[in-house]
């Protein structure tokens, strides 16, 4: 379809004083219309989309080591990646990941552009790949839906209408239950599905509105969610140089343009008449493009390098019988003769960099305690005084197995020396992998331990597989002077 479009009039508006793309110069919307191109970066960009869409719905279900493959766990604070679990105590961890995956996207960012976005963000990919195909499929070519779309509204124009949208609200609510099955996984939300709404609330008002979000992005917002919305578009400035790899438009090759008929172009390559640019004018690239600009314009902040005038012109090329790669992967420095660099001081030290932050990250994994134990004094009386004169402290114990295999423990004191302890509940605590659970405990201290008002207290935790740890904690007791 593209190819048939391609040397058709068009109405498209190139005014250097359009200040965005999407926008009228009333301000309304500009609704667009991008054409598919096919050819051998659309292939790859469908090849890899479609692994990806799966990837992004197997992620949560797919179970590594008993968990999901990634989940978000607010409510347990957990997070679960990739067999890693990362608790509450993992502050800095996580930190050191953060910083590690920021700035390899800085990197890749700075070596291969927009990469990100125009072949694997899930805006472009669920866009492109999912939503778009259906509405080609649902309503027809862009320029059929153009044209309908503009003119009188016919029952088969909203027969079309309705049910595209149908179609976008059924995918929208399957990838709203994806996207909150990060984070309570696939099992929970099963069990909440097959409940009552009446029982689950709040889950019911939380899928209506990510679905309605989901479905507002993909029919209504689309391209602006890149132009106007995303951060990471808006860095695109300070993260590119001159050596990062771009979708250009080559102006030494393609100017002067000027729309031409293939007689022309025949005279011209015959030397019957003065050879013009390789740039027909034909305005493919500009068609096709999702965010509207025109790539030969230069670098602008709405390219995301999504390749599509570069298939676009590529077919032109062929058509005209001119090399490919009018418009092509290149760099700035590439495009005005000059080698593009790899290596470069930005590249090395975020090379540097990198290497730094993942292996702190992995030595920190791997030195990060097995068991997390912190102690806490019990709501209540700070202390009792019994019978028999001996204090009594009520604590609360609070241990999480940050191990792969599941373990039990018991909690003895080691000092104030005669001390003892009763634990109010089951002995051994058994703790599954990445369990917390809070034991409370009696403690029973001689009077005359107390030396002062507190006195400290070591108590030694045995667990199946061997280790012990051995916190303290301050006893409280009466004034000994009293
Ligand atoms: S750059 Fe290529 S696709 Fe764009 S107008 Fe020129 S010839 Fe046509
Ligand atoms: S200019 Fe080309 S690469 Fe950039 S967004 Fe438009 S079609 Fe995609």
């Amino acid at each position: 379809m593209a190819e048939k479009s391609t040397f058709e009039p068009t109405e498209i508006d190139t005014s250097p004083y359009e200040v965005l793309t999407t926008l009228r110069s009333d301000g309304k919307r500009k609704w667009m219309y991008p054409t598919e191109s096919k050819g051998r970066f659309l292939f790859r960009r469908r090849i890899l989309g479609w692994g990806l869409v799966v990837m992004y719905l197997a992620l949560p279900i797919l179970q590594i080591g008993g968990r999901p493959a990634v989940m978000l766990d607010f409510v347990h604070r957990e997070f679960a990646l990739f067999g890693l679990m990362f608790y509450p105590t993992d502050t800095l961890l996580l930190m050191i990941l953060m910083v590690g995956i920021m700035l390899t996207i800085v990197l890749i960012t700075a070596l291969l552009g927009r990469v990100w976005c125009g072949w694997t963000c899930p805006q472009t990919v669920y866009l492109e790949f999912v939503f778009r195909p259906l509405e080609r499929l649902i309503e027809g070519p862009e320029h059929v839906r153009k044209r309908r779309n503009e003119g009188p509204r016919t029952p088969e124009r909203v027969v079309g209408y309705g049910v595209k949208q149908l179609a976008f609200l059924i995918i929208s609510v399957l990838l709203s239950h994806t996207f909150i099955a990060y984070f309570v996984g696939w099992s929970t939300l099963l069990e909440w599905l097959q409940g009552p709404p009446a029982e689950n609330w709040g889950f019911f008002l939380l899928t209506t509105l990510v679905t309605g979000l989901v479905w507002f992005d993909f029919a209504y917002f689309r391209e602006q969610m890149c132009t106007i919305a995303c951060p990471y578009a808006r860095m695109q400035s300070i993260m590119l140089d001159k050596d990062s790899l771009i979708v250009s438009y080559d102006p030494t090759r393609g100017e002067p343009r000027s729309k031409r008929s293939k007689k022309s172009l025949d005279e011209e390559s015959s030397g019957k008449i003065e050879a013009q640019g390789d740039c027909i004018d034909c305005l493919a690239c500009v068609r096709t493009c999702p965010t509207g600009i025109d790539i030969r314009d230069g670098l602008q902040m709405e390219c995301v390098a999504c390749t599509q005038c570069i298939d676009a012109c590529d077919h032109i090329m062929d058509r005209i019988s001119k090399p490919r790669g009018l418009i092509r992967y290149t760099s700035e420095n590439q495009l005005q003769g000059v080698k593009t660099r790899v290596l470069r001081p930005r590249s090395v030290i975020y090379g540097i960099l990198i290497v730094l932050i993942f292996s702190s990250f992995s030595m920190v994994l791997a030195t990060r305690e097995a068991y997390d134990i912190n102690i806490g004094r019990a709501v209540g009386e700070p202390f009792a005084e019994l019978q028999d004169g001996r204090i009594a402290n009520r604590l609360r114990f609070r241990v999480r197995n940050q191990t792969e295999s599941s373990s039990t423990f018991d909690i003895t004191p080691l000092a104030p020396i005669g001390t003892e302890m009763r634990i109010i509940g089951a002995s051994p605590v058994e703790l599954q992998p990445g369990e917390m659970k809070r034991i409370e405990v009696w403690v029973v201290i001689p009077r005359e331990a107390f030396s002062s008002t507190s006195v400290e207290g070591t108590f030694k935790l045995s667990f199946s597989d061997g280790l012990i740890e051995e916190p303290s904690f301050l006893l409280l007791g009466p004034d000994s002077d009293k």
